[in-house]
């Protein structure tokens, strides 16, 4: 079976590492010439960290991550814990995986030394694909061309392989822009719970500060969210103003607000979702990831969807062959990851405690074919 991935992101890395267990090779197709360090957080939760120690890349992301002892909820004006969930051990315990949070660049090195570089087609972007009665054709922005049995959209948000299969739609920008800093501990080290993961609520869905380590600790990552009218840049390396920040959160409790006082710069960046799809492929062709399914980075699961649907996806492949496989594969994940983007949407994920065994306690190679 010949099979291209289209993105050398998260989902596309860990799909590759996944069809390599499962006795398949795949080549990479990625736009970007070289990975650089683009990005800040990832927050691999339990179900993420589950689905990636079978692919050999557990030891190097426990060397580089942070452990959160504990999920923390407080309210964004009096600073009240509302709620607290045992992460790191007992985690483990419950789930069989702790929770790893991690610099989106660190993430990808432990994934790209994982699979190799000869696996790797840097700087060769995918323009469009078709389905034919043998296969998909391939066609790249230099002007060369391919054709595979097997073809995965793992090119994030603006899919072109989802355009291709099925047709032009705009991401909708959802009316929220998020500020992103990486910043060292021992500036914030004084403030209570910062080993923990915390999220200060504040009145409404557009306005919170979320904080947690990365780093084995030595980081410090603060993300804060304003609600705007509209919004035209794209981009994930766009400097925002720290003064409008801190302005914005000046009637937060003094712990939220000492965050945002020890930044130095931070990023900005829109939120943009799409609706949950019934259809993600056609023949030899399937997407994973963003490209199936973006969403808010509230429920913290835009990773670990793209890693669960990897295993998954190279699982069914292995058992039922392509084009079969592809469709199972579908079936299984769809409700799931509508399920996440429409929670992660309603932003109100362990705001007053509950149950997250449904998200954490999902396992990606246990699941039933
Ligand atoms: C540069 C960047 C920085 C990010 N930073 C953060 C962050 O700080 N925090 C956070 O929570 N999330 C971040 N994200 C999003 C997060 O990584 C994803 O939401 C999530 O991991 C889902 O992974 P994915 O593999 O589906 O998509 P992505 O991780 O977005 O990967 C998609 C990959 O496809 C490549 N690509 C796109 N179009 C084409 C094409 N036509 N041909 C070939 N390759 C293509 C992209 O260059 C990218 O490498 C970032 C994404 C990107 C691309």
């Amino acid at each position: 079976m010949k099979i291209a991935i289209i993105g050398g992101g998260i989902g596309g890395l860990t799909l590759a590492l996944a069809l390599r267990k499962e006795g398949h090779e795949a080549v990479v197709h990625e736009r970007t010439a070289q990975f650089g360090r683009v990005g800040a957080d990832i927050n691999l939760t339990p179900n993420a960290v589950r689905a990636l120690d079978p692919l050999g890349v557990g030891e190097h992301l426990r060397t580089e991550a942070a452990r959160p002892r504990f999920r923390i909820s407080r309210d964004g004006y009096t600073g009240e814990e509302t709620s607290r969930l045992p992460m790191s051990d007992a985690a483990e315990e419950a789930y069989g995986a702790p929770q790893l949070t991690i610099h989106r660049a660190d993430l990808l090195d432990a994934l790209e030394a994982a699979v190799g570089s000869d696996a790797v087609h840097l700087g060769h972007g995918l323009e469009s694909c078709e389905v034919t009665d043998d296969g998909v054709s391939l066609r790249f922005a230099d002007g060369s061309t391919d054709d595979a049995d097997v073809v995965v959209g793992a090119d994030g948000i603006h899919s072109a392989v989802r355009r291709s299969l099925l047709g032009e739609e705009h991401p909708e920008f959802t009316g929220t822009v998020a500020y992103r800093a990486v910043l060292p501990t021992e500036r914030v080290a004084h403030l209570p719970g910062i080993d923990c993961f915390t999220k200060f609520w504040g009145k409404d869905r557009y306005t919170q500060i979320v904080t947690f380590p990365l780093t084995r600790g030595e980081e410090t990552f603060v993300f804060a969210t304003e609600h705007r009218e509209s919004w035209s840049q794209e981009s994930w390396t766009t400097p925002g103003r720290i003064e409008d920040l801190r302005a914005a959160y000046a009637d937060f409790h003094e712990d939220a607000r000492a965050l945002l006082d020890a930044c130095d710069d931070v990023l900005i960046s829109a939120l943009y979702v799409r609706d949950p799809l019934t259809t993600w492929g056609r023949g030899g062709a399937t997407l994973i990831g963003d490209a199936a399914h973006p969403m808010m980075p509230f429920m913290a699961q835009g990773a670990g969807q793209a890693i669960e649907d990897a295993v998954v996806l190279a699982r069914c492949l292995s058992v039922h062959g392509a084009p079969e496989g592809l469709r199972r594969y579908e079936a299984l994940r769809q409700e799931r990851t509508a399920q996440i983007q429409v929670g992660s949407r309603g932003n109100e994920w362990l705001k007053a405690g509950g149950n997250a065994d449904w998200v954490y306690g999902y396992d990606a190679w246990e699941v039933t074919l």
